[in-house]
């Protein structure tokens, strides 16, 4: 299903990804309309799939960010405030950008400075992008996300975008209640998707998803 979406422009790429029901809600249609993927992915942007960005990192496959975003979306309201793990390109931070915009706030993390400034560089390429920066919407930061990011918590959604080897608790810690994370966890030699749910009283569900290929979550690089 997914290469079937591939387009010519983001506007095309965007509507085959709905036809195909890969994207389901309007809301996130809208903003993925908004962030031209040619400026986050290096070559052939409008293709579904993923692509290399340089410093073993890679841009995910336009289908994975929908559904990202699709399973967030409770939790993507005007207002809201969300953390990306591996904000890499910083496509899907300015995608979630919109979503919660204009008065929520996204951090996209990256533990690899150049990763960091990708994010930035990428974001400032459109004047939409330069104003979310400016205004402080969005915000890329340098640390490592297997430990969150405790100066923006709590978050009500949060997203990793490389694949954990284990449930870290400060991912959980960090969510409000209710607050959701969306989270690619290794198991063995796979990888699968979890959508992990704090609700209202603090209790913790975790329910998994489909088996996926990600980059791991790592140390940074020495
Ligand atoms: N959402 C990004 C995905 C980038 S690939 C995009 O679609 O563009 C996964 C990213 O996770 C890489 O950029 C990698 O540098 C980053 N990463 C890996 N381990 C990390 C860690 N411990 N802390 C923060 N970022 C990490």
């Amino acid at each position: 299903m997914a290469w079937r979406s591939s387009g010519s422009s983001n506007e095309s790429l965007i509507n085959n990804l709905a036809r195909n029901g890969l994207i389901e809600s309007n809301r996130v249609k809208e903003a993925m309309l908004k962030v031209d993927r040619a400026h986050f992915a290096p070559y052939s942007a409008y293709e579904d799939s993923p692509q290399p960005i340089g410093h073993a990192a890679t841009i995910s496959a336009p289908h994975m960010h929908a559904s990202a975003c699709e399973s967030l979306l409770t939790y993507l309201q005007p207002g809201s405030k969300v953390l990306d793990i591996g904000s890499g390109s910083g496509y899907l931070t300015a995608v979630f950008a919109n979503l919660v915009g204009p008065i929520g706030t996204v951090i996209g993390i990256e533990h690899i400075q150049p990763l960091v400034d990708m994010g930035n560089t990428n974001m400032a390429k459109s004047e939409d992008g330069r104003r979310m920066l400016d205004s402080g919407q969005v915000q890329f930061v340098k640390g490592d996300g297997r430990k969150g990011w405790l100066e923006g918590a709590p978050y009500d959604a949060i997203h990793v975008g490389a694949a954990a080897a284990e449930h870290h608790k400060e991912l959980t810690e960090q969510l409000k209640a209710p607050g959701r994370l969306f989270v690619p966890v290794a198991e063995g030699y796979l990888q699968y998707i979890y959508v992990i749910d704090k609700d209202a009283d603090g209790s913790v569900h975790r329910k998994k998803l489909y088996g996926v290929q990600y980059v791991p979550l790592t140390d940074a690089p020495k």
